[in-house]
């Protein structure tokens, strides 16, 4: 029995072929300046992902497209550039950097020909279903050129049977699952969309005579739009002849968007269901500090993922905030790096210990998540070589003991500190005097919800909770994935 168990769990391991994307994604219609404000909004949006960029654009006649790897700001700042996006409709995407899969040919936006003209596709998210329509498509003789989960949505597309584009896209959805934000673009339209929850974020804007269509609205600010509202859950906009036409094709849902977006995700100064993603972690900080009775001399952010909530649980504590911490702002996220030794490393030249603020001080650390630890392991250390006398960490949000499957780049259940460990044991592990995390009750307190008014709770918070909205569909082994030889190289070219 045992062993017929391990076989099982062999053959129905969970298959992760690189496809996980965590991106930006910014469409706009009607602007003379088309590709160069998409520009703007990758720029603000370059937190969601630093590997890779892409523009199309359309100038009346034909699709143009570039895509590089690295910064926006790196990319697309001449005008050289830019002039090879001629066009008033353009889209584009920024894509995060995942553990292999980093070739040029999976940076969107994706383009294809189909029956009804050219399409261009930028993708946020991460698709459930992805690798079981794949397989599929493949046995039907479809050919694969990236490993992107988004070409399987575009093969949908170009397969449809319907003759209007904007039909042939309502036929692909119906059949993806997963957490979702599309941004596409023919030749006199743009398209938004959400998944049925409304998992991935996507919002409308509006400057001038021109709709935009972008994850965040830092991303509107950025080129002046004025924020519209949200696109729903479940809803297909388009922009067609200058009128937002809006679409709803799935049956209704309860929205869901998900709670990591606003705990670590979105920028700051980004608005999420009428609040700044700041104001959500500053309450998240001060409701910590109501939930916690630690005394100390001072707070101190791991910055700047902890910088909201610290002040937030310093302000409700009265006790001192200082930067303990000082952050080198020439390197991206510690997450940019794929592999665990580098990811470490990683942490050492983000950050150094502030010496005069920290030294015989007993420190309360805080920031807005616990991974894989290798944050706070670090800091803990850092902070204690610098002569700090008591290092408690504080964490915003509650135990992560559940991996992600909608796009936001977790690790596997294994790797989540708090899946198979003791708060005490995960406390021993950073080396901290003392550790606490906000409770679920708490976060979504510090949200608005209240449990006694039947309105709590729920965004997409499987991380704590395992409860996961859309089901998983591809647990397959991975002799089961067609044309593997693309997805298992890495493909470096
Ligand atoms: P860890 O070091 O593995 O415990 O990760 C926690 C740190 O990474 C915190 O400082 C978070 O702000 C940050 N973080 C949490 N989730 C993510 C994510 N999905 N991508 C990148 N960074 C993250």
């Amino acid at each position: 029995m045992k062993k017929n168990m391990k076989m099982q769990k062999k053959k129905f391991k969970i298959y992760s072929p690189k496809i996980k994307e965590e991106c930006g994604v910014f469409g706009i219609s009607n602007s003379s300046d088309a590709s160069t404000l998409t520009a703007l909004g990758l720029h603000a949006l370059q937190h969601r992902g630093q590997e890779g960029c892409g523009i199309v654009s359309f100038d009346g006649k034909q699709y143009h497209s570039e895509k590089r790897y690295g910064l926006v700001g790196d990319n697309f700042n001449k005008e050289k550039v830019l002039k090879k996006l001629p066009g008033n409709y353009a889209i584009g995407h920024n894509r995060y950097s995942t553990t292999g899969g980093t070739a040029l040919r999976n940076i969107q936006p994706f383009f294809a020909d189909t029956n009804a003209g050219g399409i261009g596709v930028a993708h946020n998210g991460n698709l459930t279903n992805a690798i079981t329509l794949r397989n599929e498509l493949v046995q039907e003789g479809a050919i694969f050129y990236t490993t992107s989960d988004t070409e399987v949505i575009v093969q949908l597309i170009a397969k449809s049977k319907r003759s209007k584009t904007i039909d042939k896209i309502v036929d692909a959805i119906f059949r993806v699952q997963g957490g979702y934000a599309l941004v596409m673009m023919t030749k006199n339209t743009l398209i938004g969309l959400r998944d049925p929850y409304g998992i991935r974020p996507l919002v409308i804007g509006k400057l001038k005579n021109s709709y935009v269509f972008a994850s965040e609205t830092c991303a509107l600010d950025i080129i002046g739009a004025k924020f519209v509202r949200e696109v729903e859950n479940g809803e297909i906009v388009y922009v067609e002849n200058d009128e937002l036409i809006s679409l709803k094709p799935f049956s209704p849902k309860k929205v869901r968007p998900c709670i990591f977006e606003y705990i670590y995700f979105s920028r700051p100064d980004s608005i999420l269901n009428g609040k700044t993603a700041y104001e959500y972690r500053k309450n998240y900080g001060e409701q910590l500090a109501r939930e916690d009775d630690l005394e100390a001399d001072i707070v101190v952010p791991v910055p700047d993922s902890g910088n909201a909530a610290a002040l937030g649980y310093a302000q409700e504590k009265n006790i001192p905030f200082d930067l303990g911490l000082i952050r080198n702002h020439y390197v991206g996220r510690t997450f940019i790096e794929p592999s665990q030794k580098i990811r470490s490393l990683g942490v050492k030249l983000k950050l150094n210990a502030n010496l005069s603020v920290i030294k015989d001080k007993s420190i309360i650390l805080i920031d807005d998540s616990l991974v894989r630890g290798t944050t706070s392991h670090k800091i803990v250390k850092m902070l204690y070589n610098a002569g700090a006398k008591e290092v408690h960490v504080r964490i915003a949000s509650p135990e992560i003991k559940y991996p992600d499957f909608y796009g936001v780049d977790m690790p596997t259940k294994k790797e989540l500190l708090a899946s198979d460990k003791s708060i005490k044991e995960i406390c021993d592990f950073i080396n901290a005097k003392s550790l606490k995390y906000l409770t679920i009750d708490g976060l979504y307190k510090a949200m608005g919800f209240d449990k006694r008014n039947n309105t709590y709770p729920q965004l997409t918070d499987h991380y704590f909770t395992g409860e996961y909205p859309v089901k998983i569909i591809d647990e397959l082994g991975e002799e089961k994935v067609t044309q593997l030889s693309l997805l298992s190289t890495g493909s470096n070219n």
